[in-house]
């Protein structure tokens, strides 16, 4: 078990405990459960949704990386698939505020990139932020996305976030989540094409300026990242940031990271090398590659 959930896995009901044992003793447990694990957990432990939902979120609250508020969140998104995955804050040191990324951000970008087309639900262990409403508006499931918080009734977005502003008042057609290929096509290296298929899937309706980052790590495995959106634009997630959510909650390190490959456009309205070459300096690599979009 990676030894950032042994606080909150011993803090655990013994039947959960037992139930999900085998999941997190995996070496690669990637903080998410698929549909079938979601199903034998809800039958060993006897509880609804809802309450496995919320006995589960210390341990996605335990992958936060708040070395600057040392304030832990934990989110929980689930899929329209059934499978669940586990988000949590990240804050960068040595860089600015716009790059922290939030825990229902994370928990979205995560189930984002695992593929996931649509969500149901999120449970959160603290009420989400305006900045956090404003990004879920962003999604193809919109205000009808309930929200779980404890102690209170599930209630959807769209008591959250009254009077809401979002993609739909801009007659943007394909929302956060959506199926989408920009067509670009892919060449260079793994790495390379690798930031040319996550730019490929990237929410860019507002720029026009798709995005995508590729991490290689020192086991030869890649995790990519791709750029999120949003109507408001300052809700929006930069491609590093959905990259290194990835990497943290598949359990790897920053200082796993060997090369990083930016790809973008080469007459971008909006650039991203320059925040990407700095929030990994900041980290501890060196520069990304850049790889043109064409
Ligand atoms: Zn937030």
């Amino acid at each position: 078990m990676h030894p950032r959930f042994h606080a909150a896995f011993a803090q655990l009901d013994s039947r959960l405990q037992a139930a999900l044992a085998p999941a997190l003793n995996d070496p690669h447990f990637p903080a998410m459960f698929s549909a079938g694990q979601v199903a034998g957990l809800l039958a060993a432990t006897g509880l609804d949704e809802n309450a496995l939902s919320f006995a589960l979120l210390p341990l996605a609250a335990a992958c936060a990386r708040a070395e600057l508020s040392q304030f832990n969140v934990g989110a929980i998104a689930r899929g329209a698939s059934g499978s669940w995955y586990f988000g949590a804050n990240m804050e960068f040191v040595g860089t600015t505020m716009q790059q922290t990324v939030h825990a229902e951000q994370s928990a979205i970008s995560h189930a984002w990139l695992r593929g996931e087309r649509t969500l149901r639900a999120i449970t959160v262990n603290y009420t989400p932020c305006g900045h956090c409403r404003q990004f879920m508006n962003e999604l193809n499931s919109g205000l009808d996305l309930q929200i779980n918080l404890p102690g209170r009734a599930p209630a959807a977005l769209r008591e959250y976030l009254p009077d809401a502003f979002g993609p739909r008042d801009l007659e943007i057609k394909n929302l956060l989540m959506d199926d989408v290929n920009h067509g670009y096509v892919q060449h260079g290296d793994a790495l390379s094409r690798a930031a040319i298929a996550a730019a490929n899937r990237s929410h860019a309706p507002y720029s026009a300026a798709p995005s995508g980052v590729a991490l290689l790590l020192d086991n030869g495995v890649i995790v990519s990242g791709s750029y999120a959106e949003n109507a408001a634009f300052n809700p929006t997630l930069p491609p590093l940031q959905v990259a290194l959510n990835l990497l943290n909650l598949s359990g790897y390190d920053y200082a796993q990271i060997r090369r990083a490959a930016l790809a973008e456009r080469a007459d971008p309205r909006l650039i991203q090398w320059d925040a990407t070459a700095a929030t990994l300096n900041a980290i501890g690599c060196g520069a990304p590659e850049r790889v043109l979009l064409a």
